[in-house]
């Protein structure tokens, strides 16, 4: 697999450095109370089971899946629920779970899907933001890295759903990405 990578964005090392450092501050800030995580599918699953065994407040944990219609590289705006959560969020302190920031669209999406539901509160904790790309404003109340403008794989994040299992963050060759 590794003669198909373009470059390595980040490290493992880094990664579950920045984790635990994110684990110690949602900790802090979370002091007293409990908190539902709200994972959102499937790319923030490798992200989520790192960053709850860092915490040392009562957690839950709730998934929730997202289509967004356009090609595997282009996300199109369009944000479809494929699976809505198990537990209502009402009265809850929400922290919503999410591998990378780009448009902003699906989060947005997402974020005035919750509020309806009236939360306790609502944040953010997102792994990866690519700020050139957003669309609509959205606030990251942690994050982990802001990457270039590249398309990015590997700690759950995919490509045609492949490399998920890489444990730092790349870019693939541009043969890769051109391939169906
Ligand atoms: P947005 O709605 O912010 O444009 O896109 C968010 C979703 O698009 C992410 O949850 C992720 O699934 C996908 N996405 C955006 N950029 C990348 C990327 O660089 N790599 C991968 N694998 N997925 C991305």
């Amino acid at each position: 697999m590794n003669e198909l990578i373009e470059k390595i964005l980040i490290e493992p090392k880094e990664i579950q450095e920045r984790v635990k450092e994110l684990g110690r501050k949602i900790s802090e800030d979370y002091q007293g109370k409990e908190v539902l995580l709200v994972c959102i599918l499937k790319g923030a699953f490798v992200f989520l089971a790192d960053l709850i065994r860092s915490l040392d407040i009562p957690v839950r944990v709730d998934f929730i899946a997202c289509s967004s219609y356009g090609s595997s590289t282009e996300s199109s705006g369009v944000v479809r629920i494929l699976k809505d959560l198990d537990y209502p969020v009402e009265r809850k302190h929400i922290l919503l779970i999410e591998d990378i920031v780009d448009t902003g669209l699906t989060l947005n999406y997402i974020l005035s899907i919750l509020k309806e539901r009236r939360p306790l509160s609502l944040k953010v904790c997102a792994l990866l933001d690519k700020p050139e790309r957003r669309i609509v404003p959205v606030n990251v109340d942690y994050l982990g890295f802001k990457i270039p403008n590249e398309f990015v794989v590997g700690y759950g994040l995919d490509f045609n759903g492949h490399y998920r299992n890489l444990p730092f963050i790349a870019v693939l060759k541009k043969e890769v990405y051109s391939q169906k």
